[in-house]
């Protein structure tokens, strides 16, 4: 354990993982439940208001700060994603003191050459992110799994910005009769309504406000969707793309919340969500809405 003192109040860090195994195991009494937040550190507001939430729920919380390789299919992408764990730890800190963080070194989660065990999420991993990004969703099963296995939540918590994600943590959950709650948390956003992301820092300020262009087209494909169908909005998104040159859409889908397939015919039973991944000067972006 590292004893972090942040105005002269411990905070619990852990870089092993039999030590927060062991510590946990010293704190948890029958009753105690246990709530977690996995993330990949450049903490943000989106990710406090995940810890915010497991501090309301739980009597212990654990926040994770891990890069994991073997979630990004491009190497470019993973040098790049911005590492800033002493900041990180200051805004945990910040929050309460309580949170105990979990940064593992990659040796700790990964023996030898990082790789991914191979997943079967029923068809969920090959649409929209898993098939821009081959791939993904086994390194993302991989690593939650791992960190499910060391922290023994109660309560999981994952942000709906990553919607695709967290439908994927729910199915592994499910198949593998895993003993844990996830649980879906709204998506924080900046004040031009850009989603949070850890990806934001590597814009620069003009870059992020004109960003707001993504939330922008998701709520006019909304208004669009309840009398055009989702064909006819894609169009009208891409449109928008193409007007301007800054922007390049990798997808726009509209969907079903619960299969994430298509929405080909529009049923008014069903719940539909829009998803969209852009690149701005190269960084990657995704956003969502639930439209009906
Ligand atoms: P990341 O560090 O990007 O892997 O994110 C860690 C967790 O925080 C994931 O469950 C994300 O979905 C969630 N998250 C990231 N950004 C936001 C946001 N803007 N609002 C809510 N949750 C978020």
């Amino acid at each position: 354990m590292f004893a972090y003192y942040f105005n002269k109040t411990l905070m619990h860090i852990f870089y092993g993982k039999a030590a927060l195994i062991d510590y946990l195991k010293s704190i948890k009494t029958n009753h105690s439940s246990v709530g977690f937040v996995p993330t990949m550190g450049a903490i943000h507001q989106g990710h406090l208001s995940l810890m915010q939430q497991s501090m309301q729920e739980n009597e212990i919380t654990v926040a994770s700060i891990f890069v994991n390789p073997t979630q990004f299919n491009n190497p470019e992408d993973l040098a790049k994603y911005p590492r800033t764990l002493e900041e990180d730890i200051k805004k945990i800190g910040d929050l309460s003191r309580k949170i105990i963080v979990f940064a593992p070194p990659i040796d700790a989660i990964y023996e030898g050459k990082p790789s991914a065990q191979l997943f079967d999420f029923d068809g969920l991993e090959n649409l929209m992110e898993g098939k821009f990004r081959p791939g993904h969703f086994n390194g993302v099963g991989t690593i939650v799994k791992r960190l499910f296995e060391i922290v023994e939540p109660t309560n999981a918590y994952f942000g709906e910005k990553d919607f695709q994600q967290l439908q994927i943590v729910k199915k592994m959950v499910e198949k593998n009769n895993m003993n844990v709650n996830v649980k879906g948390c709204p998506i924080y956003r900046e004040t031009n309504n850009l989603a949070m992301s850890s990806r934001n820092e590597l814009l620069s300020p003009k870059e992020k406000k004109d960003a707001s262009l993504i939330y922008k087209t998701l709520v006019g494909a909304k208004a669009k969707f309840k009398k055009n169908s989702a064909e006819s909005v894609a169009k009208w998104v891409q449109k928008s793309f193409e007007k301007n040159p800054d922007f390049k859409l990798e997808y726009f889908q509209i969907a079903d919340e619960a299969t994430l397939l298509p929405c080909l015919r529009k049923n008014k039973n069903k719940k539909y969500r829009a998803f969209i991944a852009v690149f701005v000067n190269n960084i990657r972006l995704i956003d969502t809405i639930s439209l009906n």
